[in-house]
């Protein structure tokens, strides 16, 4: 297949194209370069810079490539900043992407795959969270993500256009070549790993008084190869709907700071903080509909596989991306 990778600079987006490099796909890659660096998009891959707020850029782009299917990844994504400037997050991940939606449909795209998130929960109520479970999202950035699963769900019933939105969980570890360099950082695992590395002076756990087992959050870890996986498998499935991505197992803030510490072999110091507003004490992904459906099969099964993957990323590109 030839794809279309809409924000293929980012984090997932770069380990995606190369797992469908890989898997002897053709891609191209269309991103601003705003939060994705053009060292992570793969040599193997064509590359188009351009921003989804241009329709005319985003057209040409597809039309030109004309592709068989497209992914979707170009969104903002910090929570936090989502809370102080919503109609940041509405205008870029709603507003922009609409481009990206009638472009698709103009050039009748054969399917849509979307990168949506948990946060389209909220704060849940049964664990694990199946696709069932009602969608009341705390914040502007899930907000807009189901803001646009929607608009998409339109875009089928009345253009035709199919799709399958994804929604991740924590995603986590790195590819062959790519890894998680957000800036600013503000994930947990690339962030214990900057106090191991010795570039932050200690890691700060958000909230020790959760009722969990160890007092802190518990969340589901999914491997970034994993997702690029569900991926392929979306664009090549009939199916269009919503589907859940991730291990299924749930693991505390303070086990994947002691997994850092023994996958580095590094100490550092650990310093207790407030909770962090919005952050729900557990969330564990029910996948069973994405294994059913689409016959995904997870190949990362352990947290420390995981932290591994994204420790070697690490000590083979110390300084991250540079441009
Ligand atoms: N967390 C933490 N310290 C940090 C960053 C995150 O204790 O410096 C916690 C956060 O409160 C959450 C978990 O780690 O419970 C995962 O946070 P992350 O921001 O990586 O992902 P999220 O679950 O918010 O999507």
């Amino acid at each position: 297949m030839h794809i279309f990778v809409a924000g293929g600079a980012g984090y997932i987006g770069s380990c995606c194209c190369e797992y469908l490099l890989d898997q002897g796909h053709q891609v191209s890659v269309f991103d601003a370069l705003l939060t994705g660096y053009r060292q992570a998009v793969d040599p193997r891959a064509e590359f188009i810079e351009g921003n989804l707020s241009d329709y005319a850029a985003i057209e040409a782009a597809i039309r030109k490539t004309r592709p068989d299917g497209l992914i979707h990844f170009a969104a903002f994504i910090e929570v936090g900043e989502s809370m102080l400037d919503p109609l940041k997050y509405f205008r870029n991940n709603v507003a922009n992407a609409l481009n990206l939606c009638q472009a698709a449909v103009e050039n009748q795209v054969p399917k849509l795959v979307f990168s949506s998130t948990a946060a389209v929960y909220g704060m849940p109520e049964s664990i694990p969270v199946s696709e069932t479970e009602p969608t009341v999202p705390i914040n502007p950035y899930g907000e807009a993500k189901l803001m646009f699963e929607r608009i998409l769900a339109w875009q089928h019933r009345l253009k035709g256009l199919p799709y399958c939105a994804l929604r991740y969980f924590n995603a986590a570890g790195a590819s062959r070549s790519y890894g998680e360099a957000h800036r600013p950082e503000s994930h947990l695992i690339p962030l214990v790993m900057e106090a191991a590395e010795g570039k932050r002076e200690c890691i700060s756990i958000f909230g020790e008084d959760y009722n969990t087992p160890d007092g802190t959050c518990i969340r589901d870890y999914i491997h970034v190869l994993d997702l690029a996986q569900a991926h392929l498998l979306a664009l090549q499935s009939d199916f269009c709907g919503s589907l859940n991505l991730g291990s299924g197992l749930g693991h505390s803030v303070k086990e994947v700071v002691e997994m850092v510490r023994q996958v580095s072999g590094r100490d550092f110091a650990v310093r207790s903080q407030p909770r962090r507003p919005g952050d729900p004490a557990r969330l564990i992904a029910d996948s069973s509909a994405a294994k059913r459906i689409l016959g995904w099969k997870p190949a990362y099964e352990s947290l420390e596989q995981i932290v591994q993957s994204a420790w070697d990323w690490r000590c083979k590109n110390p300084k991250g991306y540079s441009h």
